[in-house]
């Protein structure tokens, strides 16, 4: 079924008013990209310029110089791409003289006027809901008085702050957003891109549509908050005098539960040491889920999935977790890895003794065939697959209890060394005649996985749980934060990960989904996410 947007264009196209989609995705270079974004993106990229044979420009949307980063823009385009988006890249900031002169067309023709009210007053005067704003005496400033004022603005002869150009359009607008809007401020900050060329900044509400108009944009997509804004969208364009201007539609904003979605506290987390910078795999930044094992196909599966419509609501996080876990159910390698070992001694063999065991890499792919790996008399398997004292129902192993140890033999254990309760070493024997592939004299209920203690390598493994505790959905997120949401442990996993390249997939058997890690020089490996939906585990 067409979302609402779909619908709109297709409606134009028949209509022949546009001989091309274009659309764009407006980053403000205040921080890196968060799975938010993605929604945008795919929608922006592939589900109309893609889908309609247009283009999708992106454009940063850098008027705002006092809080925006080169840092930043690098690592925007990086991600833009890493999704999969091909286009022409534009900066906001490249049309300030075109901004600049639309803004004297303005004055020119009445539209707009040089005020020199404080944002104490602006908000007095601005009325209410009910209430109607209230005009300044400024407001019937003559056009020379502006435009003189306006180059006094532009030419650095006013402080910061003292005067601002507003739109003169109608103080009691049921719109607050109408009722006469700042549309030029005065800030003397550098400009990443412009330096100390300008010492006057458009507000985004004018800047916007401008933005789209030069660029020929024909649909402007935006998430809802915006949607009051559209009547200035509007109205700028009209004044301006552009024919054939851009539309802009809004839609739902993204929410995942217990996942922050805004630049502006993530950007807290990172400046406070919380995390790992913006790219530790906890962030729902996109930098931050390729570091944790997402792939962009799962994250454009993901957006398809929940769909564009007109009315906020928040997704389940199980929801992004399952579109990787399907994708990697499909394509990563098994391999096991003990992340919590105690020794297995095997009692019935001798030192040397070495046998090869063939497990397949994936069953739900025949086609990646099988691995060898090497049996032998020391093994490691998981401290939770041994049980003193086992609980109803437990078919792992126990004390004189039987368990198959995955693709080589079942086992049966004669001792333990435990101390307070503690085990330290496990011993256990071959049943004759159980190898892995074979008719078995005997059934084990249990399988666990192990490695062998010889050729096994000592790696990282990271468990990452959700940033913010489940519940207390009101409560600010400082209050929210949870403490466990990394818990490092060190394990031995098969030998064929010491080969394994930044980003690789592997399956742990048991454990969940993996990959090596980008950054860190050691065996670090990311859980990207558990083989259960942790909610409903
Ligand atoms: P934040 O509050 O996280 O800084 P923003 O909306 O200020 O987000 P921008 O850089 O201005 O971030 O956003 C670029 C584009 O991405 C905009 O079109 C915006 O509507 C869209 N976008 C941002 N957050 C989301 C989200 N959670 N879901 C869908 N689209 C989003
Ligand atoms: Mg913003």
């Amino acid at each position: 079924m067409a979302n609402f947007i779909e619908d709109i264009i297709e409606k134009d196209l028949a209509e022949g008013k546009y001989d091309k989609i274009v659309t764009r995705f407006p980053p403000e270079p205040n921080g890196c990209l968060h799975i938010g974004h993605a929604k945008a993106i795919c929608l922006d990229y592939y589900g109309t310029a893609v889908k309609y044979g247009g283009k999708c420009n992106l454009r940063f949307d850098d008027t705002n110089p006092v809080k925006e980063d080169e840092e930043f823009v690098e690592s925007i385009i990086d991600t833009v791409k890493w999704l999969g988006w091909k286009g022409d890249i534009y900066y906001a900031s490249d049309y300030f003289d075109e901004m600049y002169e639309c803004a004297v067309k303005l004055i020119k023709k009445g539209k707009a006027y040089v005020d020199d009210i404080t944002p104490e007053q602006m908000k007095e005067l601005r009325g209410t809901l009910t209430e109607p704003g209230r005009e300044t005496a400024n407001r019937n400033r003559s056009v020379e008085e502006n435009l003189k004022l306006f180059k006094d603005m532009k030419e650095g002869r006013v402080p910061d702050g003292a005067l601002v150009l507003r739109a003169k359009i109608d103080m009691a607008s049921p719109n607050i957003n109408m009722r006469d809007p700042i549309i030029y401020r005065v800030v003397r900050a550098r400009h990443h891109r412009q330096g100390d060329k300008w010492c006057i900044y458009p507000m985004y509400d004018f800047a916007h549509p401008l933005e789209d108009a030069v660029e020929g944009i024909t649909h402007s997509l935006c998430t809802l908050e915006f949607e009051d804004h559209r009547p200035l969208y509007d109205w700028v364009l009209k004044e301006c005098g552009f024919e054939n201007p851009p539309h802009q539609y809004e839609f739902a904003r993204l929410n995942i539960e217990r996942t922050i979605m805004s630049k502006r506290y993530l950007k807290k987390l990172v400046d406070e040491g919380v995390v790992d910078g913006w790219d530790d795999p906890r962030m729902p930044t996109l930098a931050g889920l390729r570091r944790r094992g997402y792939t962009p196909a799962s994250i454009r599966t993901f957006c398809e999935r929940i769909g564009i419509a007109k009315a906020n609501s928040t997704v389940e996080a199980g929801q992004l977790e399952s579109c990787i876990r399907e994708e990697l159910n499909r394509t990563a390698p098994r391999v096991m890895a003990v992340l919590d070992p105690v020794e297995l001694e095997i009692t019935n063999v001798g030192e040397d003794y070495s046998q090869v065991c063939e497990l397949e890499i994936n069953p739900s792919d025949e086609s990646a065939g099988t691995r060898r790996i090497d049996f032998g008399k020391h093994l490691y398997i998981e401290q939770s697959d041994f049980a003193l004292d086992p609980p109803p129902k437990y078919h792992r192993l126990t004390l004189g209890g039987v368990v198959r140890l995955k693709g080589a033999y079942i086992i049966r254990c004669t001792n333990v060394d435990a101390e307070d309760g503690k085990v330290k070493k496990v011993y256990a024997e071959i049943i004759e005649g159980t190898k892995s592939g074979g008719a078995s004299p005997v059934k084990a209920k249990g399988v666990i996985h192990w490695v062998n203690a010889k050729d096994c390598v000592d790696i990282e493994a990271r468990l990452y749980d959700y940033l913010l505790n489940a519940g207390d959905e009101d409560k600010d997120f400082s209050e929210r934060m949870n403490a466990e949401s990394l818990v490092v442990k060190h394990a031995k996993a098969e030998k064929c990960l010491a080969a394994a390249k930044p980003l690789d997939s592997f399956q742990f058997m048991r454990q969940g989904y993996f990959c090596r890690d980008l950054k860190s020089k050691g065996l670090v490996f990311n859980r990207t996410v558990e083989l259960k939906d942790s909610f409903r585990k």
